[in-house]
């Protein structure tokens, strides 16, 4: 048994995991991040990759609004290499996007969104390819709010400490309680088994951290899974980043643009259509996502698109209801005494969940020992691929 111990230790691998991880490394903490399948391969790649600033959710939940608010500035500074991560060498997918009002029940929306400052009306000449048909109505505003390539962000992200970085199957992965009470991983290793302390576990395993509460005896918190059928389209009507406002003000459709190397393009169809279609087959889905695009945009000829669909769970802490938390979540978990829960709750939020698990940490004196502890023997986990890719591959 070869043992190792380390300030923290990281479970998960998604943005919340390598922002998380990044942060503490910068700060002199001995720290690594095992990874059980690909890195990005949760929540996080099939992700829309907006960094939401809250004016949507202003329209209706005014919690998840406050927290959002100066997300889109941090990662901007961020993304232009000024921010608490250096993003420089990712891709920014758009600047900003649309907020549409088609014409309808919904357009009494617009000007109520148009009162909240952000937004200003698209020009005419402005408008994004798919939306400048002249049957095109209702009200077009943009939204200063950032999408990026979620994929490029994982890639910069793990780039930035490659030995730190661990993969190890969740068969192999096993926690164990020490006389202390402390919580500490055992790995079963092809060169036999390794123990890795710390003065920390962060749990950031998205849907994973379910079942690593109830491996670590957790009485609190509990997990909730709030599923998703997103739908993908692959064609060549031009590429939209935007909401497709409903009559109660929440998203219709979202839908954002993603090339392929090829030269297409995949819009990724989120919001109420992924909500709705989560009990049904992927056949009656992308027919119910073809209804919806010819209601909203008759005018887009998607007789040679394909269509594909992926189901993914938003994994959250447990709210009543199901209600979707209103800010990052991280506390120290009830029962073992060295583990932290930690989910983002929405890609946007990572930076103040990494900020977040470090006050935690400061909390209980789990401070920065600026050692850098040997790595294991274990191979460094994956990249994975974004689910648009995994549909459509990279063929013509
Ligand atoms: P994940 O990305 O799920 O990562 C968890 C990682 O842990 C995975 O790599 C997994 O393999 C690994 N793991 C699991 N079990 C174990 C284990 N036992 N040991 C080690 N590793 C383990 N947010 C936004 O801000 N903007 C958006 O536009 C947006 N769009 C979204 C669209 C969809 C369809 C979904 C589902 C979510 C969206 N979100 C968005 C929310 C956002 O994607 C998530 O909040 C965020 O990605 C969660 O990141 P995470 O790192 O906590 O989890």
């Amino acid at each position: 048994m070869i043992s190792l111990h380390y300030d923290v230790v990281v479970l998960g691998g998604g943005i919340a995991g390598l922002w998380t991880l990044d942060r503490l490394l910068r700060r002199g903490y001995d720290a690594v991040l095992v990874e059980a399948r690909a890195l990005g391969g949760g929540q996080t790649l099939a992700s829309q990759g907006i960094i939401h600033g809250g004016l949507k959710y202003a329209l209706g939940l005014g919690g998840t609004a406050r927290a959002l608010r100066g997300m889109p500035e941090r990662w901007r500074r961020c993304l232009a290499g000024q921010g608490e991560v250096d993003l420089r060498g990712a891709r920014l997918a758009a600047e900003s996007h649309c907020l549409w009002f088609p014409p309808g029940p919904a357009a009494r929306l617009a000007a109520l969104a148009a009162g909240r400052g952000r937004l200003a009306p698209v020009a005419d000449g402005e408008r994004p390819a798919p939306l400048a048909h002249p049957d095109c109505g209702g009200t077009l505003l943009r939204l200063a709010e950032p999408v990026v390539d979620v994929e490029s962000v994982v890639r910069v992200l793990a780039g930035f400490w490659p030995d730190r970085l661990l993969h190890a199957s969740a068969e192999q992965l096993h926690l164990e309680r020490d006389g202390s009470g402390a919580c500490r991983l055992v790995i079963a290793a092809a060169e036999g088994a390794l123990r890795l302390a710390a003065g920390a576990l962060v749990l950031c395993a998205g849907a994973g951290n379910g079942p690593l509460l109830a491996a670590a005896g957790a009485r609190w918190p509990k997990p909730q899974l709030r599923p998703l059928h997103q739908v993908m389209v692959r064609h060549r009507a031009g590429s939209f980043h935007g909401h497709v406002v409903g009559i109660d003000g929440n998203p219709r459709l979202t839908v954002t643009s993603h090339p392929l190397p090829d030269g297409s393009l995949v819009w990724y169809l989120g919001g109420a259509l992924a909500e709705a279609g989560v009990g049904r087959t992927p056949e009656a889905q992308i027919a119910a996502a073809r209804a919806e695009l010819a209601a909203l945009m008759p005018w887009l000829s998607l007789g040679e698109a394909r269509f594909a669909t992926v189901r993914v769970e938003r994994a959250e802490p447990r709210r009543p209801g199901l209600a979707r938390p209103a800010d990052a979540f991280a506390c120290w978990v009830q029962g073992p005494s060295n583990v932290i829960a930690a989910w983002p709750t929405k890609l946007a939020l990572a930076p103040r969940l990494a900020e977040r698990v470090e006050a935690l940490l400061g909390e209980r004196n789990v401070r920065p020992s600026g050692r850098r502890s040997p790595r294991p023997p274990l191979p460094a986990p994956p990249l994975s691929t974004p689910p648009w890719r995994e549909a459509f591959g990279h063929a013509a």
